[in-house]
């Protein structure tokens, strides 16, 4: 298992496929980009698959998540599925995506074993989705939406983060176009990973704006703490069920008492968590031959280390020196 010293045991694996991407959104990449990892520090096809092998068999990850970056930039993604789908036990596997060529893959995904998707769409404007992503894809976007929902990558959910003056008011009006559409809606609070260091807890909107916001068009009934479980959203019932609408709020109601993560970068490195600023390398390991029982043993060590909680609160917190994209969200 991996286990720590609070006693909590991470079986949820988020890998980091690549650390590229074809958006910039404000909150998480600069607008010129990044210096992009260099192809030979990326782990290859064989050496995820190998690891997320060993985190399963070895290791007790039962739930796989694939993100980035821009995850369906890997060419190798629907193999990568595919192997880990033949794994035994098999992890449930979900992947976390921007939605752009969803509408190509999706169906190859499903076919390859992939459960469900997590899409991120902020803003049903595609003025607004220009202006947060700094790109013209708002329509692909809902393209590869409609694609995962028809090849049955569900629930499909729907990631969204509001930003003071830009889409803070449309809350209420992506609820009800979730509802619509069968998508289930969870709102992410704006945390402190962005390249640019720019982020501001004044300026940020809360978990609480955001309920308060959806209550003036919707009745929201709060899912008790066992429905909850490690899981970081909370939940409320829409108008009464069963159609729900979730928030994740990191800065706000920290759930780091209940974390069940462990996360790969695309370069070989464990996080214990988002905001960890310490790395544990595996790919040294990988590429010196050391054998799977070294490897396991490299991982649960690095998350014996995880400290209680991300420090958010702290006033000497310090921010993350990789951004959200080059640790996987
Ligand atoms: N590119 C994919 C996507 O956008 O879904 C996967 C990677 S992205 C880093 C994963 C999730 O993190 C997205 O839902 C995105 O909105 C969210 N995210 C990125 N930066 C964030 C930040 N500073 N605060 C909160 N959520 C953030
Ligand atoms: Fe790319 Fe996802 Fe970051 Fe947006 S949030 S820039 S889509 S990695």
């Amino acid at each position: 298992m991996l286990i720590d010293t609070y006693g909590r045991v991470a079986t949820d694996l988020r890998v980091s496929l690549t650390d590229r991407c074809n958006l910039r959104c404000t909150y998480c990449m600069p607008e010129e980009g990044l210096q992009w990892l260099a192809k030979p520090d990326l782990l290859t096809d064989d050496e995820i698959v190998r690891l997320i092998r060993i985190a399963v068999t070895e290791l007790g990850v039962t739930e796989v998540r694939f993100t980035g970056g821009e995850p369906l930039l890997r060419p190798g993604l629907v193999g990568i599925v595919e192997r880990c789908a033949g794994l035994d036990p098999r992890p449930r596997m979900s992947l976390t995506t921007n939605g752009i060529g969803l509408e190509r893959t999706a169906q190859a995904l499903r076919d390859a074993g992939l459960d469900r998707v997590n899409v991120s769409l902020d803003t049903l404007r595609p003025e607004v989705f220009q202006a947060i992503t700094r790109r013209k894809r708002h329509g692909d976007v809902l393209r590869g939406l409609d694609a995962a929902h028809t090849a049955g990558l569900t629930p499909v959910k729907v990631n969204a983060v509001l930003m003071p003056g830009l889409n803070d008011d449309e809350a209420p009006e992506l609820l009800a176009w979730a509802l619509e559409n069968g998508y289930e809606l969870r709102f992410i609070e704006q945390m402190p990973l962005d390249a640019q260091h720019g982020w501001k807890r004044d300026g940020m909107i809360t978990a609480g704006d955001i309920l308060t916001s959806l209550r003036t068009r919707f009745a929201l009934t709060a899912e008790g703490e066992d429905e909850r479980g490690s899981a970081p959203a909370e939940r409320w019932l829409v108008d009464g069920g069963p159609a729900r609408v979730g928030v994740i709020a990191s800065v706000t109601r920290p759930f780091c008492r209940a974390c069940d993560r462990t996360r790969l970068t695309a370069d070989g490195q464990v996080r214990t968590c988002l905001f960890a600023r310490e790395e544990s390398d595996l790919r040294g390991a990988l590429r010196s031959g050391a054998p799977d029982e070294e490897i396991a043993r490299l991982w649960r060590l690095a998350m014996w280390g995880k400290k209680a909680g991300s420090g958010l609160d702290d006033p000497s917190f310090l921010q993350p020196d990789r951004p959200m994209s080059a640790i996987g969200g």
